[in-house]
């Protein structure tokens, strides 16, 4: 999705566009590209959201498998890194179409797909968003065989754990995020976006401004000066860029909250702007900045998410 973010399509309108740009992309063209991390992890980047993997003695674990086509040029990059081991878990961050398409895939090599039960329940039932694209239910063989709830789950493979922990309304209300503790690596999901881009709000997938600032929070209180942070999309971080990260996502609440206490419509805040300076920092457009003022101020107000 590296193209289509920077290529100016608002955060939200980038959703939709992750089935069509799909489908309509070729991945003939796209390497996966393999960042070493300590420890036998990896992060791996190719197009979607960023991969983390952990190589392990008798398997690895993965986290999010991005697109369908690229399935055979991870499991390549999996294998150079990781010396041919089977996939055992494959842990999706979230459902959406550039973190889960590959499933499919990885379930045929024998892993087990693992997420937070809401996941399945979109990916069975398939999905709206703000803009009313609808993504269609997923095939069987797509779905995560080992869910959990609330409660995190630990996954192992000789010489490799992870910790698998839910935060209740973030990006959606399907995400994981992972801690390899001996590694000392956090893959944070969607919840942290770096680069020219706001952070995507499906809030009609249960996603909500104050649950992402306040996992991201939880993210800065985990981690150390050490710890590396995979984020869903952008280039690897650390504690000092996910604080800066963090305060800016703080700027921007308030800036609509503003808006919102100033008791102005949607229409209005849009209007006033109130994003202009972030949006400056973060050289967006105003498509992008509107479609942020849009999607903080809904989520302030408490938007309904449609049923999982
Ligand atoms: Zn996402």
């Amino acid at each position: 999705m590296k193209l289509a973010w920077t290529a100016g399509l608002t955060a939200a309108v980038s959703l939709i566009a992750v089935g069509a740009y799909a489908q309509g992309q070729n991945f003939a063209n796209v390497q996966i590209k393999t960042t070493p991390l300590g420890h036998n992890l990896f992060m791996l980047e190719g197009q979607g959201g960023n991969i983390t993997v952990a190589c392990g003695q008798d398997g690895y674990i993965q986290v999010d498998g991005e697109f369908a086509p690229l399935h055979d040029k991870i499991k390549a990059a999996v294998d150079r890194v990781c010396g041919g081991k089977p996939i055992k878990y494959l842990i999706n961050t979230h459902f959406h179409g550039d973190h889960t398409g590959g499933n499919a895939g990885f379930a045929k090599d024998g892993a087990t797909i693992v997420a937070q039960e809401n996941l399945k329940l979109r990916l069975e039932h398939g999905t709206t968003n703000a803009n009313g694209q609808k993504t269609p239910p997923a095939e069987k063989i797509a779905l995560p065989t080992k869910t959990y709830t609330n409660e995190g789950i630990q996954l192992m493979v000789d010489g490799q754990s992870a910790m698998v922990n839910h935060p209740k309304s973030a990006h959606t209300d399907t995400d994981s995020y992972v801690y390899f503790a001996a590694a000392d690596v956090i893959s944070t999901g969607d919840i942290v976006s770096t680069g020219n881009r706001y952070v995507t709000i499906d809030y009609k997938n249960g996603g909500s401004i104050n649950g992402i600032i306040s996992t991201v929070e939880t993210y800065i209180r985990m981690g150390d000066d050490q710890t590396k942070y995979v984020p869903g999309h952008g280039e690897l971080t650390n504690k000092a860029g996910l604080q800066r990260y963090h305060d800016q996502l703080v700027q921007i609440r308030d800036a609509v909250q503003n808006e919102v206490k100033s008791s102005k419509t949607e229409a209005q805040a849009v209007a006033d702007k109130p994003l202009a300076q972030v949006g400056a920092e973060l050289h967006t457009n105003q498509m992008q900045d509107d479609t942020m003022v849009r999607a903080v101020y809904q989520s302030l107000k408490g938007a309904k998410a449609n049923k999982a």
